[in-house]
């Protein structure tokens, strides 16, 4: 079966009709029949138990039973009616209440015939009491398809309101069943089912809908969670061989001169293994005929610029120019500062491109960009303006990349006849299940080691209580000669009062660190450009002690003399922006601290954040740590992806399945890319399906 029918507009099925499919599109989503069946239960209830009246504990817990109702009154009160039924079984008597839809109610309510009825049993006044019971005849009870765990939907308050409950909703899948005689077409191989001893298809829709055991219910969800990630994966995988096969880039045939000289010659210090193994990852991208399109994770401080720095000139050797594109003005300085050294070193010219570079300037860059003679490029989005035009750009570095959009990447590649390779490095650590999920059809390295000899940071959580003893040991830092950070929160729905306790915490600060002794910057969103780039070099120079900040410091400045970070009200920072901070410091030879400072009053989660920052510095466990804690929903580049729009499986539990997914679309496409084998024929049409309705997968070039 039997796409056509699975794509039959909802008001056909019985019982749906115009006024509920309006809303079950609004409310849900749910155009056609394929939609409702595939809206999977939140949770299920426990109805393989029937208890006695007498039984019932005081405890609220939802129960069934089965009874009849004796008696019915209307009673009257101050804030409205009630309609009240003792219902009662061999065993006792109970009362059954509804506040709402009495008339309804107490025109079909049936005397002296038997009922099963579910809900939450209130202890109340010396008895039993069941606010707006499920009821069912239980003549019908035994005739539906109900199972022993009763499945309960998604669902929001206007349809309830509008009287489409669970029950509802519960009858319209049974309908559904019945009408499609739960013929529903096999969509993965045979191969893959027998493999992992998958449910089929139908069974797995039906166990998941109208549950026999428990056991199949988890086989269900399995089979169902396994299909719904392998067809992510499926069509991240694709995408990424379409790509390596259509997307022609300049293969760097050779490993030159330059590359040679720099690595026994010049190299500043032994890299390290994860250095190492990365820079053979983009020498094997960059030798093939494929544009590489690589994502580097490296924690702040794992020496992701001398990786780019040695891919670059792998393009150089190869007769091609190189830019390095930084999302603000300083950290284009930085990179060029560093890249600067060892170019004069190699005699390969560069030049930096950003806002504020004069007219004069620009126009060589033009020039020499254009004619060939200049072979390294760094800069800010400057780089991106159709004046700058390259003789010929090989392989591009974007720095820090969630800074940059999609679009604004793609402008790169139209500088060209061909695409250049594209290597993005991100110091902001994606755990591996979500970074296969959303950069699924990138291909990733990481460099998952620091330097040696780098002396671990050390943190603290301090009340503010303590705040005159934080002072005192900053004093005692900056007369070392070390210098310090204390960064504010800002948050946009409160910016007012971040900014007031800013200026609040600034004059505090100028009042305990006082001139001429100590210099103090300041930088936060309300100044113009040119004031803070001022401030920041001031203290990039050394000369202010202390930067007063809110958030803007928190991409890549180095400087490697700070040595100590103060976060104010850490509480309300999310994880991995505490890391991001904290990374500012540790840079140098000395020990370095982050002191995280709260009040007293703390929830759970801001505890636990706490916590983890206090207990390691592995960027990865505190990514970990953040999915955790808050789903996938905040995290960096999901919002676009298809990881929030998951059915059934969840990014941060359902890490193992996805693995195992993936490596399953990995075998598929890898024996038989276009997916022709006849086996693969539910596959194939699945897939094209999916292909089909939509198109959430355009979000990464
Ligand atoms: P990030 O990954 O944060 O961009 P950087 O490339 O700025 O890190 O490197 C951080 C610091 O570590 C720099 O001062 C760099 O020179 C140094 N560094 C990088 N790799 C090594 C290494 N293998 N051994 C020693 N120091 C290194
Ligand atoms: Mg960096």
């Amino acid at each position: 079966m039997n796409t056509n029918f699975l794509q039959t507009p909802i008001e056909y099925l019985k019982g749906v009709g115009p006024n509920r499919a309006d809303l079950l599109k609004k409310e849900l989503g749910i155009h056609t029949f394929q939609d409702l069946i595939n809206l999977f239960p939140n949770r299920y209830l426990d109805r393989t138990r029937y208890y006695k009246i007498s039984e019932l504990q005081k405890t609220n817990a939802e129960v069934q039973l089965i009874g009849k109702i004796t008696h019915i009154k209307t009673v009257e009160q101050k804030r409205g009616k009630r309609l009240v039924a003792t219902f009662a079984d061999e065993s006792g008597k109970m009362e059954l209440v509804w506040f709402r839809g009495i008339k309804w109610i107490r025109e079909n309510l049936k005397i002296n015939d038997p009922y099963v009825i579910f809900g939450r049993a209130n202890w109340f006044n010396d008895h039993f009491s069941m606010p707006h019971p499920e009821m069912e005849l239980q003549e019908e009870h035994e005739k539906s398809l109900r199972s022993a765990m009763q499945a309960v939907y998604p669902s929001t308050e206007k349809l309830n309101s509008r009287g489409i409950t669970n029950r509802v909703i519960i009858k319209l899948m049974e309908q559904l069943f019945v009408e499609s005689k739960n013929n529903f077409a096999e969509s993965l191989s045979n191969t893959i089912l027998n493999s992992l001893k998958l449910l089929p298809k139908k069974e797995a829709l039906f166990n998941i809908h109208f549950p026999k055991d428990a056991t199949l219910l988890a086989r269900a969800q399995y089979r169902l969670k396994f299909e719904e990630l392998f067809y992510i994966q499926l069509q991240l995988l694709r995408k990424n061989l379409v790509h390596k096969s259509k997307i022609k880039g300049y293969p760097f045939t050779k490993v030159g001169e330059y590359f040679n000289t720099f690595y026994s010659e010049h190299l500043p210090f032994q890299l390290t293994t994860a250095q190492k193994r990365v820079i053979k990852e983009i020498r094997k991208d960059v030798g093939s005929n494929a544009q590489m399109n690589r994502l580097l994770q490296g924690d702040v401080g794992s020496g992701k610029t001398i990786v780019a720095f040695m891919s670059m000139i792998i393009g150089i050797d190869n007769g091609f120019q190189a830019c390095l594109m930084a999302p603000t003005e300083i950290l284009s300085v930085q990179h060029y500062n560093s890249l600067l050294d060892w170019c004069n070193k190699l005699k390969i010219s560069i030049s930096i491109l950003t806002g504020s570079t004069t007219t004069s300037n620009r126009r060589e860059i033009h020039e020499n960009l254009e004619n060939g003679s200049l072979q390294i490029l760094v800069g800010t989005h400057a780089l991106l303006e159709d004046k700058v035009k390259f003789k010929n750009l090989g392989i591009a570095v974007i720095d820090e990349q969630h800074r940059f959009g999609v679009a604004q990447r793609s402008k790169l590649w139209q500088k060209n006849k061909k695409p250049p390779h594209i290597l993005v490095m991100t110091a902001t650590p994606i755990p591996r299940t979500l970074a296969m999920s959303v950069y699924g059809d990138l291909d990733i390295s990481v460099i998952d080691e620091l330097p040696p000899g780098r002396k671990s940071i050390k943190t603290v959580h301090r009340f503010d209580a303590n705040r005159l003893k934080v002072f005192r040991f900053l004093k005692e830092e900056i007369s070392k000669g070390r210098q310090v950070y204390i960064v504010y929160p800002l948050i946009e729905e409160s910016e007012a009062l971040d900014y007031k306790d800013l200026m609040d915490g600034y004059e505090s600060i100028v009042r305990e660190f006082p001139l001429p002794e100590y210099q103090i910057s300041i930088v936060h969103g309300k100044m113009k450009p040119a004031d803070k780039d001022f401030e920041m070099d001031r203290f990039v120079k050394g000369e202010t002690q202390i930067m007063v900040a809110t958030t803007v410091i928190e991409v890549g400045v180095d400087v490697p003399n700070a040595s100590v970070m103060v976060i104010e009200s850490a509480e309300r920072f999310g994880l991995s922006q505490l890391h991001q901070l904290r990374g500012r410091v540790g840079r140098g030879a000395e020990q370095s601290y982050c002191i995280l400072m709260t009040g007293h009053k703390l929830t759970h989660d801001a505890r636990t954040r706490l916590e983890t920052m206090v207990r390691t510095n592995d960027g990865f466990e505190i990514a970990e740590m953040d999915l955790k804690l808050r789903g996938p929903g905040d995290l960096m580049g999901t919002q676009q992806s298809g990881v929030l729009n998951l059915r059934i499986a969840d990014i941060v539990k359902d890490g193992e399945i996805l693995k195992i997914a993936r490596s399953y679309a990995f075998q598929t496409l890898k024996e038989d890319p276009a997916l022709e084998h006849p086996e693969n024929a539910p596959v194939k049409h699945t897939y094209s399906q999916l292909a089909k309705y939509r198109n959430i997968w355009n979000y990464i070039s």
